[in-house]
């Protein structure tokens, strides 16, 4: 783990990889064309490096010792939105990212050449930022706040775990749009089989028990047989 002193103007970027051989690669590669290059090898060292040093940037590999960069992404999206690009070992990884929104900027493939990464990630902080994403969704008496990563019916709280509120999110980013089961473990429960559908379905029940007048038969959060769920207004 190493930390910036000082950036005099130029983009500092926050290297999350465990791989040393692409760390040491990339650590001189990047200073060489000018960027400040912050490193750590995982999500613990990356969230607080986020926070400490406020990079420009951030390189983002997706299998990391402690957890998904999947996550990460999108904790980053919902909060300082600093641009990610997500670096994948696998094609089907990429499918993944691509298929989740999770608010990566850009995505490359290992291995890539250094040259273009490096025109990605200009052409990334080239970028005005965050154009204009939604804050608050609304859906029958229900309104979401991404901002206070809040839940209201009628203007009451309705407490949520970490996981309800992001699937909920999930849900409420495609509203009238079915989610398929497939998505909701990918994008929630990265690395489950799509077998062991348990978790989600209890998580489902919790949300429906917490958004709906009759859990029983709900009007909001509706099963589509066979494929997924949909948030319907
Ligand atoms: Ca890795």
């Amino acid at each position: 783990m190493s930390v910036a002193s000082d950036s005099d103007g130029r983009p500092v970027v926050l290297v999350v990889e465990d791989e040393e051989s692409y760390q040491d690669a990339l650590n001189v590669g990047l200073t060489v064309e000018g960027f400040i290059v912050v490193s750590a090898s995982t999500l613990a060292q990356a969230r607080e490096l986020l926070a400490s040093t406020k990079p420009d940037l951030i390189l983002l590999d997706v299998m990391l010792p402690d957890g998904s960069g999947i996550d990460f992404c999108r904790e980053v999206a919902n909060s300082v939105r600093t641009p990610v690009i997500m670096v994948s070992a696998r094609t089907s990884e990429v499918d993944i990212v691509l298929g989740l929104e999770i608010g990566a900027a850009d995505y490359v493939t290992k291995p890539y050449r250094l040259r273009e990464l490096i025109a990605r990630m200009r052409a990334v902080l080239r970028r005005p930022a965050s154009p204009t994403d939604e804050e608050v969704i609304t859906f029958g008496p229900m309104r979401m706040d991404f901002d206070r990563r809040s839940l209201t019916r009628n203007g009451v709280d309705i407490d949520l775990s970490r996981k309800e509120f992001d699937l909920l999110a999930l849900f409420a980013t495609r509203l009238g749009q079915v989610v398929t089961r497939e998505v909701c473990l990918d994008t929630l429960w990265w690395g489950l089989q799509l077998s062991d559908t348990r978790t989600l379905d209890t998580h489902v029940k919790r949300l429906r028990q917490k958004i709906e007048l009759d859990p029983a038969d709900p009007i909001h959060l509706v099963t589509i047989r066979g494929v997924g769920f949909r948030l319907d207004a």
